[in-house]
């Protein structure tokens, strides 16, 4: 399974952590199936920013390969 965590500031109500949710599930239903094709591994995902206009994406994993991956599915 993927990891996705976040690192989001400034959620201040229950609609806001709603949005980030689906933010969530839109990360984990485009890239969900991810893996590496060498080494077989799923990739890291971290969701920052200091609010909900301006998040990014960090993403880690086994090698470049799998982070190029990510990168073009989250464009
Ligand atoms: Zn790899």
């Amino acid at each position: 399974m993927i990891s996705i965590s976040c690192d989001v500031k400034g959620i201040k109500n229950a609609i806001e952590k709603a949005v980030l949710s689906g933010v969530v599930d839109n990360v984990k239903k485009t890239v969900g199936s991810v893996r590496c094709k060498e080494h077989g591994k799923a990739p890291k995902i971290k969701i920052k920013g200091n609010n909900l206009n301006n998040l990014s994406f960090e993403v880690d994993g086994c090698c470049e390969e799998v982070i190029e991956q990510v990168k073009k599915k989250l464009k």
